[in-house]
């Protein structure tokens, strides 16, 4: 009988779970660690001025040199968009394929950093300290994204990755259905499965199953395509040049990000695009501009980007008129609604046809749906179960769907991030919790920016300041100068006057009523001056502006 491995193994999540990005989640064999992706969210609507949101990965400190590095599943942002970050605290290497180790590099030269990469393709397996990893080919919204199978002295480890089982993608290849199979007669320990998708029934439609609509718009639209989706989405730009070859049309290129995607896709062979398709956007000349399709990004309504700006009629280049067609390609993240029903309102106005995910179908989800994780889940059979990648709701859903295929419930985790899952010879529990948590990136700050700062900038953006100058004598805590009142985002400049002059005048009355020690102490009289504006300004105007008082002694 072979005896059991003494040793633990910790499943530790440091992003991704109870939210959609931030995708982090470290395997600990015994002081040995690796981290599957390191990606980014983007800021929501309440974190004001942050520009993007990283997770914590603080936990990963204690191992020291025994931190094995990182092991992506693909190059979306949401996977890898932390690197640059987490690159300057770990230096370890990073395991990508080839289309995901082009996307980092090219992200990482934006920061001048580099990285040592151990680039992997689909169907190869190596060994990292007391794992072995091998990688699956699995189909999403972007090429070379893979499923992990991680063997540690337990048993094995199933990471799905982001996935959807597309059984006629476009570049031919379906998941590698036969591979998890394989494993899943050899005996699977713990399955980790992407839930974004777990309350859709049914199955995803194909990437494939876009080309017809597609096609119909391309046949009947008399004047420009503006075709936009999301960078990286390779399968669908490739579906966007198939169309616009077979109707004639030459292909503008427009944005940095779509036009590095697309060089590395043809780099790596992923793309198909004969360079005489490819007109230079700064060569267009503007009477030719009908058989034209431009690919663009900007499908969220983004305020920086061309399409919004050709939509709205003050780009440069371009323009958009009666005959011609937009096509926003991609889904709606939650939150850009408003932008991007005010980016179609724009192109409706200019006379153009507008087909969005709402009206055609113009856009297929790149993760699997229901019938799909059940389908993952029956082949790899695994004993225990864990969601990852998705909201509370989408991990309850999907942890729902195992408990259906027969999955015992003490064998399922519903996990958050920082929480640790332990898995022995003898079973599997949780264990505590470890730190985990969003870190800010503002500017060239990472981490500065917390929480109170954030209410700050919340309180400030919705009732404005008011900043209260005052000089008092340091003996006799008389009023020298002062106070002085300046407002921004509270009153308008014009009109404020007789509100200010008041609120002036009751701050000097209440200081004249201070007793002495009080007026020499400025602390005191900070507060005194914020009491009083507070409540004026609340009594008379039922507003609540940040104020801001200066005490000055002299
Ligand atoms: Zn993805
Ligand atoms: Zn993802």
């Amino acid at each position: 009988m072979t005896q059991a491995p003494s040793g633990k193994l910790r499943v530790v999540p440091l992003g991704g779970l109870g939210e959609i990005g931030l995708n982090c989640l470290v395997l600990d064999w015994n002081g040995y660690a690796l981290a599957i992706d390191c990606g980014v969210m983007f800021p929501e609507p309440h974190m004001l001025g942050i520009d993007l949101v990283i997770p914590d990965l603080s936990y990963l400190e204690q191992f020291g040199d025994r931190f094995l590095g990182f092991v992506l599943t693909h190059g979306h942002e949401d996977h890898q968009g932390a690197l640059p970050f987490a690159l300057r605290t770990f230096s370890v290497p990073v395991y990508a394929t080839p289309m995901a180790q082009g996307l980092v590099a090219e992200r990482l030269k934006e920061h001048g950093l580099s990285a040592e990469f151990r680039v992997f393709r689909a169907g190869e397996s190596w060994d990292l300290g007391p794992f072995s990893i091998e990688a699956i080919h699995v189909t999403h919204s972007l090429v070379d994204t893979v499923a992990l199978a991680i063997r540690t002295p337990v048993g094995v480890v199933i990471h799905s990755g982001d996935f959807k089982f597309d059984q006629t993608p476009i570049d031919g290849k379906p998941s590698d259905l036969h591979r998890l199979a394989q494993y899943g007669e050899l005996g699977v320990l713990l399955l980790l499965s992407d839930s974004t998708n777990a309350e859709r029934p049914g199955h995803t439609p194909s990437e494939r199953s876009l080309r017809e609509p597609l096609a119909e718009i391309f046949a009947h639209t008399p004047g420009k395509v503006f075709f936009s989706t999301f960078a990286s989405h390779i399968h669908r730009i490739t579906q966007a040049i198939e169309l616009s070859l077979a109707h004639g049309r030459r292909i503008a290129v427009v944005g940095r990000s779509l036009l590095n995607s697309i060089k590395i896709a043809t780099q790596l062979r992923y793309l198909d695009c004969p360079a005489s398709l490819l007109l230079d956007a700064k060569d267009l000349p503007s009477n030719e501009s009908d058989r034209v399709t431009i690919l663009t990004t900007g499908s969220q309504g983004e305020a920086m980007s061309a399409l919004i700006r050709i939509a709205e009629g003050g780009h440069p280049q371009f323009t958009m008129g009666p005959g011609d067609a937009v096509i926003l390609s991609s889904r709606v993240i939650p939150g850009n609604e408003k932008q991007i029903s005010n980016l179609i309102n724009h192109a409706l106005r200019r006379g153009a046809e507008v087909y969005h995910s709402q009206n055609t179908p113009v856009h297929v989800s790149g993760h699997g749906s229901q019938e799909e994780l059940k389908l993952f889940l029956r082949l790899c059979k695994p004993k225990f179960f864990v969601p990852i990648h998705g909201e509370l709701r989408h991990l309850i859903a999907h942890r729902r769907i195992a408990l259906e295929l027969g999955i015992p419930p003490e064998n399922t985790f519903l996990l958050e991030n920082g929480k640790v899952l332990e898995i022995d010879a003898y079973g599997a529990r949780e264990t505590g919790r470890t730190t985990a948590g969003r870190v800010f990136v503002d500017g060239k700050g990472v981490g500065d920016v917390v929480e109170v700062v954030l209410r700050d900038r919340r309180h400030l953006s919705s009732d404005g300041l008011v900043l209260a100058v005052v000089v008092l004598d340091q003996q006799t805590g008389s009023v020298i100068a002062g106070p002085d009142l300046v407002s921004r985002g509270f009153l308008p400049e014009a009109g404020a006057d007789l509100v200010m002059e008041q609120a002036r005048q009751l701050v000097l009355d209440s200081l004249a009523e201070l007793p002495l020690e009080s007026r020499t102490d400025s602390q005191e009289v900070k507060e005194q001056v914020r009491r009083v504006l507070r409540r004026y300004f609340a009594r008379t105007l039922d507003r609540r502006p940040v104020i801001l008082p200066f005490v000055l002694e002299m």
